[in-house]
């Protein structure tokens, strides 16, 4: 990755939000993971007023200029190095996301109604039913211009702020459908959900009991690809921002062992403490690099599935949680403190696991895809 790029995109994000980060998101961050209570939507109609999305989104929406994934993905590291609450580069992302995924799929005409004179649409993606995806329940009947929709998707980040959910529902003939509902529509229900990470993040289950909408809301009637589509290419946006806030986390740890002192030595020249910190350092820039690499290699090919973003995801998972724990090993009882964000950072690494796709099952698929893609290239004895 070209070091001169991310010094730029960095400058440029903190020209753009680093004020609207340190005096609106910031502050609150702990008080609001301690009550569980949502980020406010504004907060991210403002930040798409300074430009968050201008190298998210097409040029016809909101501030966008055009989706730039590398520059993108790196907007969402530095978002995350700056800013204390992980729910809010979460809600970001998975906006971004399914906003592009309808204009890839020429339906800007859904996104019309949710802009309000070039507001930023806010849209979720309802997926998830706590069942294999070809057992999801809930139904989809078509009647002339109206679709009758019910189903209950059990985990939705930002089901209680968005505007609007992108779900998949079976129809008549048990084939998945991706629909695009709105909290509005009638019969549309919203429960909170306690979580233990991304608590700002206003997870909550969506239902849908009866709903009549147009037919015009069925997005594609092959909904299981398409939400293999978003989540393959979002994984690596996923982890974009937990990349930058585990380099936050380990600057932090720098200076804490800088600045305490025991037996009149500075914590930072014990070789226990440097070497903790190195360890540190090193999983850090492992994570960045592993990001980097799935940036640099994001296709534009609409795939269903790309190794190195999972890789990404799977690598960033896999380390986030032990740079919290070295995080909290080096900094003693202040890391045990409520008023250290470092639990809390632990709660949200935590949701890195399962989140979009769980680690084992990600290792199962890069197995699978290893041996296949070795499979061609062996030579039966004697050839
Ligand atoms: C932070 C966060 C944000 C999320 N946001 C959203 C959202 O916005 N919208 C949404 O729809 N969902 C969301 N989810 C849900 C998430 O996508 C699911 O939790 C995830 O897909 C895992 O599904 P599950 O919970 O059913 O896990 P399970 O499938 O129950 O997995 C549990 C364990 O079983 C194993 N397992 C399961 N199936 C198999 C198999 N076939 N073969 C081998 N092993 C298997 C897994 O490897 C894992 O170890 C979010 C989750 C998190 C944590």
């Amino acid at each position: 990755m070209n070091r001169e790029l991310i010094g730029a995109v960095a400058a440029d994000t903190d020209r753009r939000l680093h004020r609207l980060l340190e005096t609106r998101v910031n502050p609150g961050a702990a008080a609001r993971d301690a009550a569980a209570a949502p980020l406010p939507a504004e907060l991210l109609h403002e930040a798409a007023q300074h430009g968050l999305f201008h190298c998210a989104l097409p040029t016809d929406v909101c501030t966008g200029r055009g989706f730039a994934p590398v520059r993108w993905g790196l907007v969402l590291e530095h978002i995350g190095y700056r800013c204390t609450d992980l729910s809010f580069p979460l809600l970001v992302y998975l906006t971004a996301g399914t906003i592009r995924r309808l204009h890839h799929d020429q339906r800007a005409d859904l996104l019309e109604p949710l802009s309000d004179g070039g507001r930023l649409p806010l849209i979720g993606f309802a997926y998830t039913e706590q069942r294999d995806p070809f057992d999801f329940r809930g139904s989809l009947t078509r009647h002339g211009d109206t679709i009758t929709v019910t189903t209950e998707k059990s985990i939705v980040a930002g089901a209680r702020i968005l505007d609007a959910f992108l779900t998949y529902v079976p129809d008549a003939q048990g084939r998945l459908t991706a629909v695009l509902l709105h909290r509005t529509d009638p019969g549309v229900s919203i429960a909170p959900l306690a979580v233990s990470g991304f608590r700002s993040a206003g997870f909550g289950t969506v239902r849908a009991t009866d709903t009549a909408v147009p037919c015009d809301r069925i997005v594609d009637t092959d909904g299981l690809a398409h939400a293999q589509r978003i989540l393959n290419a979002e994984a690596a946006f996923f982890v974009a921002a937990p990349t930058g806030r585990m380099r936050a986390i380990a600057e932090v740890c720098a200076m804490h062992v800088a600045a305490t002192e025991r037996h009149d030595t500075p914590l930072a020249d014990y070789p226990n403490v440097q070497s903790l910190l190195g360890r540190m350092h090193a999983t850090v820039e492992s994570c960045r690099a592993t990001l980097y690499q799935a940036l640099e290699a994001y296709g534009e090919d609409d795939s269903l599935w790309s190794p190195l973003s999972w890789i990404a995801k799977y690598t960033v998972g896999q380390h986030a949680l032990s740079v919290a724990a070295m995080a909290q090993r080096l900094t003693g009882t202040q890391g045990f403190l409520d008023t250290s964000p470092c639990a809390r950072h632990l709660r949200d690494f935590s949701g890195l696991l399962a989140g979009g796709n769980p680690q084992e099952k990600v290792e199962i698929d890069l197995g699978v895809h290893l041996t296949q893609t070795i499979r061609p290239t062996l030579r039966a004895p004697g050839e």
